[in-house]
């Protein structure tokens, strides 16, 4: 066999099914084509249509986006304060917050919003998102440029009074407003959202934003499944994604390339550690920085993916392996904490698995605690995302955003270790881990108050196929 880098994939495995065009310099983002050939699994078709809007979406961030007239004439209309009736192109401008996770699932829900509304997409750099990927949109950029306008745009709250819900509270925009839509609004859907910010995912709410220009939309959350609410967008996003679980899985392959530094460290550590497996299992064990190193949690990895055929049972200490032909299984563990993976490596040395597969333990790096706004440490956890996401299987930490990129990026639905019950004893959850419903990422701020209706509501009476999530049900998921 040619080493892995070096198989040319099917044309059209590439471009994963017209996902992506060809045509980018391939030298300025090598993880773009080459990708394909690291993926054990080659994930699922994107439908026609859902390639057709993506082209038809390009277009619209060459017309409109940073460096065209229209994109000027925008920014004129932004600093004057006043709305125009149809302007010839509109913007949502994304913040993403918090960890990566969390950060590249909002991004992929600003850019479906961006791709239903017919908004040109622009990343606010100011997180560091600037540092870790290629750009998606040939010709274009999806980057916001300095000097954008808005003073303090990146750090407006729930009580700012632009925002879209706070404006429709006190009446600046909706029943009782003037003619004039104002030039812009901020889109607040994170966790601690209000349920005026939460109308937007209803029809009433996006009739009004559909005439604001300038939309700067802030969240930490996959609002995805909320987006199904609205009727103006359920059929559209069933004619893009006919497999609704399959919803970030596409997006995330479309947007997120690592750009050529991560893809070195992605590449590399592939190449030298788990290339030469048979099979590849990633284990995803999320720990905080003040967390004790957790016995129970090390029994819990050990019989979920025992129980589950993932990682082999072992031998008595002593016992010779069998001989004969071995397989070899590569099990990447991703952790702030080294522990973890020490403990499972020195298992697979001290003892023969009783499968006779040959195990090898890898963890690329442990940064014992989250920091913010450090370019390298990152980059780091971008680089094991991936890495997570090139596995044949996966194990992950429930309610982590981490894993949940993974698995969509891997287009495999994960086994999930449960968090223990609190209630004051340390225990390992029985059973302790469970396969997951979905490869989507779970909504953990889902709506269930319908402001215009003065409603309470289960979405699912709406969306039957949006559920709430096993690892958090206040949540919700597509199916
Ligand atoms: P979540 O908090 O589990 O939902 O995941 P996020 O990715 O949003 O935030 C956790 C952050 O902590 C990551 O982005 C990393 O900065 C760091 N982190 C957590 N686990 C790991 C890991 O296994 N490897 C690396 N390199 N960083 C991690």
């Amino acid at each position: 066999d040619l080493p892995l880098h070096q198989r040319t994939p099917r044309h059209d495995d590439r471009l994963l099914g017209g996902l992506l065009v060809d045509g980018f310099d391939e030298r300025s983002c090598h993880s773009r084509y080459q990708s394909a050939t690291y993926r054990r699994n080659p994930g699922r078709r994107p439908s026609l249509y859902l390639v057709s809007k993506l082209r038809r979406h390009e277009a619209l961030q060459r017309r409109c986006g940073p460096g065209t007239p229209a994109y000027s004439n925008a920014l004129e209309q932004l600093k004057s304060g006043e709305s125009v009736v149809s302007p010839e192109c509109r913007y949502i401008v994304s913040l993403p917050y918090q960890g990566l996770g969390n950060r590249i699932l909002a991004a992929a829900s600003a850019f479906l919003y961006a791709l239903l509304t017919d908004r040109v997409l622009l990343l606010d750099p100011s997180d560091g998102m600037d540092g870790l990927f290629c750009e998606p949109f040939p010709g274009a950029t999806w980057l916001l440029p300095p000097g954008f306008p808005l003073q303090g745009y990146a750090t407006f709250t729930n009580d700012t009074a632009e925002t879209y819900g706070n404006r429709l509270r006190n009446k600046v925009i909706g029943a009782g407003a003037g003619a004039s839509p104002p030039a812009f609004a901020y889109v607040y859907l994170h966790s601690d959202a209000s349920g005026h910010d939460k109308s937007f995912f209803w029809d009433e709410g996006q009739a009004l934003l559909r005439r604001i220009q300038w939309l700067v939309m802030r969240t930490d959350n996959y609002v995805v499944p909320g987006l199904f609410l609205a009727d103006t967008f359920r059929a559209e996003l069933e004619k893009m994604f006919p497999e609704r679980d399959a919803v970030f899985h596409h997006l995330g392959r479309y947007l997120f390339h690592p750009n050529n530094h991560v893809w070195g460290l992605v590449a590399r550590y592939h190449d030298a550690y788990l290339a030469g497996a048979a099979r590849l299992v990633g284990v995803q064990v999320r720990v905080f920085g003040a967390q004790p190193n957790s016995p129970e949690l090390l029994a819990q990895i050990t019989s979920c993916t025992q129980k589950h055929r993932l990682l082999p049972e072992v031998l008595a200490t002593g016992e010779p392996a069998e001989s004969g032909a071995k397989s070899k299984l590569a099990v990447l563990v991703t952790s702030l904490k080294p522990w973890y993976q020490e403990k499972l490596k020195s298992m697979y040395w001290e003892h023969a698995a009783a499968n006779g597969e040959v195990v090898s333990v890898h963890q690329p790096s442990h940064e014992e605690y989250q920091r913010f706004g450090v370019g390298s440490h990152d980059r780091k956890a971008w680089a094991e995302i991936y890495l997570l996401s090139l596995a044949d299987e996966l194990v992950t930490t429930s309610q982590s955003t981490f894993g949940y990129v993974a698995q969509g990026l891997a287009g495999v639905r994960p086994w999930v270790m449960y968090k223990p019950a609190d209630n004051g004893t340390v225990t390992v959850p029985d059973p302790p881990c469970g396969r997951a419903a979905s490869m989507e990422p779970c909504f953990f701020a889902a709506p269930n108050y319908n402001l215009w209706k003065k409603q309470w509501l289960d979405t699912s009476t709406v969306v039957p196929h949006l559920k709430s999530c096993a690892d958090f049900p206040w949540g919700g998921l597509m199916l």
